[in-house]
């Protein structure tokens, strides 16, 4: 094994979590999303087992995100939705790879005559036809319509609540088209929220559907790097750049061979911790290329021993709430400078 970061992706993690949410539904169809590069851990990999799993309608956010998923999938048939919808200048590459936009404007709607989804916005204020435009296109046939809801992960959220009366007000305008309003939270809101497909992306990569650690839902990426050195700390000893920490009495501290260009965000230093041996070691700094943590826990650590950055036990929603992010960035983040590597079945 080489002894720089790596990271490790869990295919069958990812499959349990498939089935983990559409248990939740009742068997509720799943269509993931797989946006930016399968939200970091690789499209073609994640995409082919999550056909495998039985997914058919897959979301990502641009036509060229479209055209490389459509690569990866081959003669898959599988329908593929670009949630920019049609933007002028793409309609070629979307019909070249047999997209389908999900019209995300009445302009859109105008100059697009292909298949094609409808967006209706009920209140995230991004893109979307308004439900007072949805009427005078109930004459169209749409693939489906859907929405997005922008505040799920929160409970008793009037704003949700809200968005779902529109959703529903407009839905009967078409009848034959499938519905979709929910991404990883509305799954887990209850039937109300489901329709015929949920759109769930995070929560098959690791994270919770309400932004903390769910029972539910298992780890996918592991990040690990191993222990460079271990160092003896004197109370008033500062560790790494500027004032990023100063200890107050004598410390043991292990270095490790990762840092924020591998995607473990800078701004989790005072917070965050890793894992050794399941056992939580806190960050003291995170630099570029090393992280510094707190050995108190640990005192049987040696230099070489890998430190799980990211995973089981160092968890994607702590690490987020730590950084004051959210885990969609802490995936996308994840850079390319660690070895990656795939486990369980790769289709
Ligand atoms: C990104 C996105 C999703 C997936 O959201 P998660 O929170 O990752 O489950 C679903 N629908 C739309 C429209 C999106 O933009």
């Amino acid at each position: 094994m080489s002894p720089e970061s790596r990271l490790t992706i869990d295919l069958d993690a990812m499959a349990a979590n498939y089935a983990a949410i559409q248990a939740e539904g009742g068997g509720v169809e799943i269509a993931p999303v797989v946006k930016a590069d399968g939200y970091g851990l690789g499209v073609g990999p994640v995409a082919r087992r999550l056909w495998a799993l039985g997914a058919r309608r897959f979301f990502v956010a641009r036509a060229s995100e479209g055209a490389a998923l459509r690569r990866e999938l081959g003669a898959r048939d599988a329908t593929l939705y670009v949630l920019d919808g049609a933007l002028a200048g793409q309609e070629e590459l979307l019909r070249d790879f047999h997209l389908t936009p999900v019209l995300a404007s009445a302009e859109q709607v105008a100059r697009w005559d292909g298949i094609a989804g409808l967006h209706i916005d009920t209140g995230m204020n991004r893109v979307g036809v308004s439900p007072a435009d949805a009427g005078a296109l109930a004459h169209r046939r749409f693939e489906m319509v859907m929405s997005h809801l922008g505040s799920a992960e929160a409970a008793d959220n009037a704003r949700t609540t809200g968005q779902l009366t529109r959703f529903r007000e407009v839905r009967p305008l078409f009848p034959h088209s499938p519905a979709s309003l929910s991404a990883s939270a509305g799954a887990f809101k209850g039937e109300a929220y489901r329709y015929d497909f949920v759109r769930p992306g995070i929560s098959l990569y690791g994270g919770g559907p309400f932004e903390t650690p769910d029972a539910r839902i298992k780890a996918v990426a592991t990040l690990d790097a191993p222990i460079l050195q271990i160092r003896d700390l004197r109370p008033g000893d500062q560790v790494g750049y500027g004032k990023m920490f100063t200890a107050d009495r004598p410390m043991r501290v292990a270095v490790a061979g990762a840092g924020y260009a591998d995607g473990v965000l800078r701004t989790a230093h005072a917070r965050g911790a890793a894992a050794l041996d399941g056992v939580l070691c806190p960050f003291l700094a995170i630099t570029m290329d090393m992280i510094v943590v707190d050995l108190a826990a640990c005192p049987g650590a040696r230099v070489g021993d890998r430190l799980e950055l990211l995973g089981p036990n160092a968890r994607l929603d702590d690490l987020s709430a730590a950084a004051g992010s959210v885990a969609h960035e802490i995936l996308t983040g994840l850079s390319r400078r660690a070895e990656r590597q795939y486990i369980g079945t790769v289709a």
